[in-house]
């Protein structure tokens, strides 16, 4: 097996055609894709120009396979720090700006001490400087509101979110099966 290989992952799309996830992108090793043809769990939708090779078997590396089955995502995606910003878009939910994300931290819209909990509806992305202004106050005590209301998003709301991040690598095969919403607005 050649070397170069380890830089080839495979887009993986759902039985139709869309992808299992934007955000991360859902992208598989050669290797598990290779082993997902085998067991015939994939279809190849697309291939690299790049080969294996064994001794009795040479194989082109998939760019894009989907799979056979239809996998129902779940309806309600885990409560996480990853989801909290994917659901805020990366953006300060006080001041609408964007940081990468070791610059961003989340807020209790309603302090913990004041008897806020830790759920989606009550935690929002924040900058470090909102975050620290706000402190231990109400919304209404430092008028710092957040612009969006906090909401328990679906898995197909996130989806959507993704869809504005394009990864830093797209091979050219990927992309008819992404629309990104920078190449809807053009
Ligand atoms: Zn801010």
């Amino acid at each position: 097996m050649s070397v170069v290989a380890e830089a080839y992952p495979a887009l993986v799309l759902n039985a139709d055609f869309r992808p299992l996830s934007y955000f991360p992108l859902s992208l598989w090793s050669w290797q598990d894709s290779i082993k997902a043809v085998f067991l015939e769990r994939v279809n190849i939708v697309s291939e690299y120009d790049v080969a294996v090779h064994s001794p009795s078997l040479e194989m082109r590396l998939p760019s894009v396979i989907s799979l056979k089955e239809y996998v129902n995502l779940d309806r309600w995606p885990a409560f996480t720090r990853f989801n909290v910003f994917l659901r805020d878009s990366f953006a300060c939910q006080y001041c609408g700006g964007a940081f990468p994300t070791e610059d961003l931290t989340f807020d209790h819209v309603v302090p913990r001490s004041r008897g806020g909990k830790t759920t989606w509806t009550n935690v929002i992305t924040a900058c470090q400087d909102c975050n620290l202004s706000k402190g231990n106050r109400l919304p209404r005590e430092c008028s710092m509101h957040p612009l969006r209301a906090p909401i328990r998003p679906t898995t197909y709301q996130l989806q959507q979110n993704g869809r504005a991040f394009p990864p830093n690598y797209l091979h050219e095969s990927w992309r008819d099966f992404l629309y990104w919403d920078s190449e809807l607005e053009s």
